[in-house]
């Protein structure tokens, strides 16, 4: 009896010791981010030097090169590309869209979701029809739609207090909008932009044709000219929308991931993951999507070293390819381990924004998530106060066949989508501050995993 209570204590002043020191630990990592950080000069150069990146352009490229140069730089063990094919979609020429409302005409602003086709030349003109889900858009019919512009209309539900689920209810209009308008004979759809602010910035995003159906342009309006939209059709249902244009998808095209790693001193064998994805749209800057997730991936990288940590495990920093437009990046990286055989025990992705960190969302086994609960008080001081399960991120989600867990960073969510896939997702729309303490989060929560595993 005295040697079990005399074990146990051992082992209770253990724990204790190894608390304390991961709490000083934790202290370092978020004193270097704060103090020393590097993740905002590096965004700054990410969105003003390079800015839009959209997979298959020369400004995805010139972000490959750059950030290979960055984790050179930095004196990481080993930098490294991984090929990928990517789709390559283009705008071209700024598009035009009117309401023609008996003799006035009120231009308006949209912008072609990417993937769409081209209206042609001349554009398309027809009357509207709106309505705010698919079912009443079926209701309707092929005799209501047919030759007709479909307009969906349904607006982010904001009485939910995480923007992500209110995305999430919407974003079914953008998606599969064209195909299930297509359906029905109509020549083209426009979506309400996936925002919970009335502003003029066509909110842009992917959007997928199903098989054996017309390909109909579809495209994203502002939520003020929609609101102006459904008005105006209240008191004139015979109004006429026209929008014409100009984008087009090319052959795919050869782009990168693009790899920096520590390797471990343990256990070189287990890899832990952190990332973002390189890609943005075209009209963004992509500073909180996703330029603020490569670097702060990048600085958990740097602060370790900085700090003379050296992991157990291998740590890697991922800059993804193409998360927004076909997410061949993420699949990639996965097919690669896979076949490299290669142990990924845990994937960290950053891709909710640059703002206030509040938590993660753990993806794995009821058993997984319960390793990471004694952390809890670690990370606590910090903000990290929403640990459980939850969303990982696209980017990795690949890697879950694998049994890696996912970790998906979060914060703040309230103003994501005020700036999401619009050209006023900047730099200016960071906080430095915030940046640099998502960075320490995603080092601290890094270093426990490098630490104890999973
Ligand atoms: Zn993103």
């Amino acid at each position: 009896m005295k040697k079990t209570i005399t074990l146990l204590f051992t082992l209770l002043v253990g724990y204790a010791q190894a608390q304390t020191a991961d709490s000083v630990t934790i202290r370092k990592i978020y004193n270097e981010a704060l103090a020393n950080g590097k993740s905002y000069n590096w965004l700054r150069y990410l969105t003003k030097q390079i800015g839009p990146r959209l997979s298959g352009s020369d400004g995805a490229q010139k972000a490959v090169d750059w950030t290979k140069q960055v984790m050179e730089k930095e004196g990481f063990d080993r930098v490294f590309l991984q090929d990928v094919m990517v789709p390559h979609w283009v705008r071209g020429a700024k598009e035009v869209a009117y309401i023609q409302n008996g003799k006035q005409k009120v231009s308006v602003p949209i912008a072609a979701l990417g993937g769409s086709v081209a209206t042609g030349p001349k554009g398309v003109e027809a009357g509207v029809i709106e309505v705010k889900s698919f079912p009443e858009l079926r209701a309707l019919g092929a005799d209501k739609v047919k030759g007709k512009i479909v307009f969906y209309n349904r607006p982010m539900d904001p009485t939910k207090i995480n923007t992500f689920e209110a995305y999430g209810g919407a974003v079914d209009q953008r998606a599969n909008g064209a195909t299930e308008a297509a359906k029905l004979g109509a020549v083209g759809a426009i979506v309400r932009s996936m925002t919970n602010v009335r502003d003029d910035n066509p909110h842009v995003g992917g959007m997928r044709y199903g098989t054996g159906v017309p390909l109909i342009p579809t495209a994203a309006i502002s939520t003020n000219a929609a609101d102006l939209l459904s008005k105006s059709l209240a008191e004139n249902p015979n109004l006429t929308f026209y929008f014409k244009q100009n984008c087009e998808t090319l052959p795919d095209a050869k782009s990168y991931n693009v790899v920096g790693e520590i390797k471990g001193s343990e256990k070189p064998d287990e890899i832990i993951v952190v990332g973002g994805h390189l890609d943005s749209w075209d009209l963004a800057e992509g500073a909180h999507d996703d330029g603020a997730g490569c670097v702060q991936s990048i600085e958990v990288l740097r602060i370790m070293k900085a700090l003379g940590i050296k992991p157990k495990r291998t740590i890697r920093a991922v800059m993804f390819m193409n998360e927004e437009n076909g997410l061949r990046g993420g699949v990639a990286y996965a097919d690669l381990a896979k076949k490299n055989n290669e142990k990924h025990i845990a994937a960290v992705e950053s891709d909710n924004g640059g703002f206030t960190p509040r938590g993660f969302g753990i993806v794995g086994t009821p058993d997984q998530r319960a390793k990471v609960m004694p952390w809890k008080p670690l990370l606590a001081p910090y903000g990290l106060l929403e640990i459980g399960a939850g969303g990982g991120g696209a980017d990795i989600g690949p890697l879950a066949q694998l049994g890696t867990v996912l970790f998906g960073f979060k914060p703040d969510s309230q103003r994501y989508f005020d700036y999401h896939h619009t050209t006023v997702d900047t730099f200016e729309t960071v906080s430095q501050r915030e940046l640099e303490l998502g960075a320490a989060s995603m080092a601290a929560l890094v270093y426990l995993l490098d630490q104890y595993g999973l």
